[in-house]
């Protein structure tokens, strides 16, 4: 589980939606799309990720020969920090091959400038102790 606590840069959330572990900062989910809150004098959600860059982007596909017997294929993603370790392994899909069909991968990794977050109220008063 994430140390990372809620206002605090790389702070994580579960989507209601989905349940996948995404960045408390989304305004959108980028698993399943779906809106997360409503953001004030955004218009589109994208203006609300105006500062997004993808330093990051892999495409490629595979595809089976025209004949053979079928495939089966494991899509994993892995990411490691600056010393070589492991932080995070997921599973992202299964599937099969058949003689002559293609699969085609997207990898992008999404970057977004972090600001300061302004506290709420009603959130539940885990945060260290102000000076
Ligand atoms: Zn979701």
């Amino acid at each position: 589980m994430s140390s990372v606590r809620p206002g605090v840069v790389g702070a994580t959330r579960r989507c209601p939606h989905c349940r996948e572990t995404i960045l408390e900062s989304a305004a959108v989910c980028p698993a399943c799309k779906h809106y997360l809150r409503y953001e004030p004098g955004a218009g589109a959600a994208e203006s609300t990720q105006e500062s997004a860059q993808t330093p990051l982007r892999i495409d490629g596909s595979i595809r089976h020969p025209p004949d053979g017997e079928p495939w089966e294929y494991t899509v994993v993603v892995t990411i490691r920090n600056d010393r070589g370790e492991e932080i995070a392994r997921k599973l992202v899909g299964v599937g099969a091959l058949s003689p002559n069909e293609q699969r085609s991968f997207t990898l992008s990794v999404e970057a977004v400038t972090a600001k300061p977050k302004v506290v709420r109220e009603n959130r539940p008063t885990t945060l260290g102790a102000k000076a």
